[in-house]
């Protein structure tokens, strides 16, 4: 780990929007143009609670979420990111009363931001995973590899399989200057070296911890 905070990833797969205060069939006549890119501003998250049970020995959880908002102007209908989530009703909740609402899934748009700026990672991690698995003896211990990068991350987070970066470290331009690449460079092989020392073995308590760090 180097230094963890909230995160929030820049996958846009698909896209949900509530109609607050109106029927199914009003729901129509709404324009469905989901935005590229960043959401509108006009509704901003202002607090996320997970409650998640999650069981190390399954392969899903579950749990609920509660994002609540702040609505800083009239609006017709609230766009939130989502990525393959299951809906079974939608209501606006304003001052304990239940206003009716209907929602629509939007198909993936192009609203992925600076994907081009993975390049240099996704060209360079599958090396790193080979000198890696070479290194300890062992394979790759997890099924996949997510890279995920953040504007709001700081520094990067070890996750079994789902690593956790600043945008600044994982995301570079075309022309990159080498202190970034450096900065890329140890953070990720730090990283990746906890899939195997840290991940897969792990110490017992904190007081261990500078052998997983270091
Ligand atoms: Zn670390």
């Amino acid at each position: 780990m180097l230094t963890g905070q909230v995160m929030r990833t820049r996958t846009i797969a698909g896209l949900l929007i509530a109609c607050g205060a109106c029927g199914q069939g009003a729901l129509a006549e709404v324009a469905v143009t989901p935005p590229a890119g960043r959401l509108p501003q006009a509704v901003v998250p202002t607090h996320y609670t997970l409650e998640l049970t999650i069981d190390p020995r399954q392969e899903r959880f579950a749990g609920r979420t509660r994002i609540d908002v702040d609505v800083r102007e009239s609006v017709q209908k609230i766009w939130l990111h989502g990525l393959g989530l299951e809906i079974t009703a939608v209501y606006v909740s304003v001052g304990g009363a239940k206003i009716p609402a209907a929602f629509t899934v939007s198909e993936p748009v192009t609203g992925v931001a600076r994907l081009d700026r993975l390049e240099f990672a996704l060209a360079n991690t599958p090396r790193m995973i080979e000198d890696l698995e070479h290194y300890f003896g062992i394979a790759f211990p997890y099924q996949k590899l997510d890279l995920i990068s953040s504007p709001q991350m700081a520094g990067a987070m070890e996750n079994a399989g789902a690593l956790l970066y600043d945008d600044n470290l994982m995301l570079l331009e075309a022309n990159h200057t080498p202190t970034q690449r450096r900065n890329y460079g140890e953070t990720h092989a730090h990283e990746l070296a906890h899939q195997w020392f840290g991940d897969l073995v792990t110490p017992q308590w904190w007081d261990d911890i500078w052998l997983n760090e270091a």
